[in-house]
C-alpha cells in the first residue's frame, strides 16, 4: 500500500515538475518575443534618429546612372540634340529594360540615410530650360511612368524656345522635379565676388521657388565645370549638385553627383554607357 501511494506521490511530483519546465519555458518564450518587440521599437527609433552617412560612406556607394539631356529636336546635329525617335527609343529600352526613373530628393535620401530605392533606378535630367523639355519630353515621359528633373537657367524666362515661367510651374505641379542651372549660364568657377554668388545662385533659387512653390534643392553646374572651393559654397544652398563625367571630389561627394550626355545614339549604346559609367554591379 505504502508502495503504491509512493509510486503514486512520484508520479504527481514527475507531473508538478513538468508542469514547473513547461511553465518556464512559456515564460522563456514569453520573454524572447518581448525582447524581439523591443528591438524591433529600437529599430524604428534608429531610422529616425539615424546618423548621417559621412562623406567617405557616401563616396564609397554605388553610383546611380544619371542622363543629362539638352535639345530634343528633328533635322539638328551635334552631341546636345538627340531626335524625337531616339529620345523615345532610350525611355522604351529603360521601360522594357525595367529601370525605375528617381528623384534628386530619392537619390539624396539613398545616399545620405541609405534609403532604399526602386530596383535599376535611374535619374533623367534636362539643362538649358528648352521648350520642347515641356512640349516633348515630360509628356513622352509621363507616359512611361517616368519622371525628370529640369534644370533650369533663369536668364531664359519667358524667352522664345525656352519654357514661361507657367510651364515650369506646371512641371514641378506634373511631380517632376525643378532645379537650378545659374542665371545666364557662367560657371561657377567665375564666381569671385559675392554679388555674383548672389546674382547666379541665392536670387534664382528664390526666383524659381517663388514661381513653383516648392523648394529648389538641386543644381546642375554650368559646363559641367566645379572646383571643391565652389562645391563647398554650393553645399550650403542645395542638397545635391549634379556635374558631368568629371572625376568627383571625395570630399564634397554630394555636391559633385556625376551624370553621362547622352547623344543621339541607339539603345543599346546607351544601356552600354550606363553600365560602362556608373559602377553599380548588383543592381544593373
Ligand atoms: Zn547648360
Amino acid at each position: 500500500m505504502i508502495i503504491i501511494q509512493n509510486q503514486i506521490l512520484k508520479a504527481v511530483l514527475s507531473i508538478l515538475l513538468l508542469a514547473f519546465y513547461a511553465c518556464q519555458e512559456n515564460t522563456g518564450l514569453k520573454d524572447a518575443n518581448s525582447i524581439q518587440n523591443d528591438d524591433s521599437t529600437i529599430a524604428k527609433v534608429s531610422e529616425k534618429t539615424k546618423q548621417p552617412n559621412t562623406a567617405a560612406m557616401i563616396y564609397s556607394l554605388p553610383e546611380i546612372p544619371v542622363l543629362c539631356y539638352h535639345r530634343i529636336a528633328d533635322g539638328k546635329k551635334g552631341d546636345y540634340t538627340v531626335s524625337l525617335a531616339g529620345f523615345e527609343s532610350h525611355l522604351q529600352m529603360l521601360a522594357d529594360s525595367g529601370y525605375h526613373s528617381v528623384s534628386p530628393q530619392q537619390l539624396y535620401d539613398y545616399l545620405v540615410f541609405n534609403t532604399q530605392l526602386p530596383a535599376k533606378p535611374f535619374l533623367i535630367t534636362f539643362d538649358d530650360s528648352r521648350v520642347e523639355h515641356f512640349t516633348i519630353a515630360a509628356p513622352m515621359l509621363e507616359s512611361y511612368g517616368f519622371r525628370g528633373s529640369f534644370f533650369i537657367m533663369t536668364i531664359t524666362y519667358n524667352k522664345k524656345n525656352y519654357m514661361t515661367t507657367q510651364q515650369i510651374d506646371s512641371l514641378d505641379q506634373k511631380g517632376h522635379t525643378i532645379g537650378l542651372h545659374s542665371w545666364d549660364h557662367t560657371m561657377v568657377t567665375k564666381y569671385v565676388e559675392e554679388a555674383q554668388w548672389l546674382q547666379q545662385v541665392a536670387e534664382p533659387k528664390k526666383k524659381l521657388e517663388g514661381i513653383t512653390g516648392s523648394k529648389v534643392d538641386f543644381w546642375a553646374y554650368p559646363n559641367g565645370v566645379y572646383n571643391h572651393e565652389s562645391a563647398e559654397k554650393l553645399g550650403t544652398y542645395f542638397k545635391l549638385s549634379f556635374s558631368l563625367s568629371t572625376k568627383r571630389d571625395s570630399l564634397v561627394p554630394l555636391q559633385c553627383v556625376r551624370r553621362i550626355i547622352v547623344p543621339e545614339c541607339s539603345p543599346e549604346a546607351l544601356l552600354k554607357s550606363m553600365r560602362r559609367n556608373f559602377k553599380q554591379p548588383t543592381n544593373v
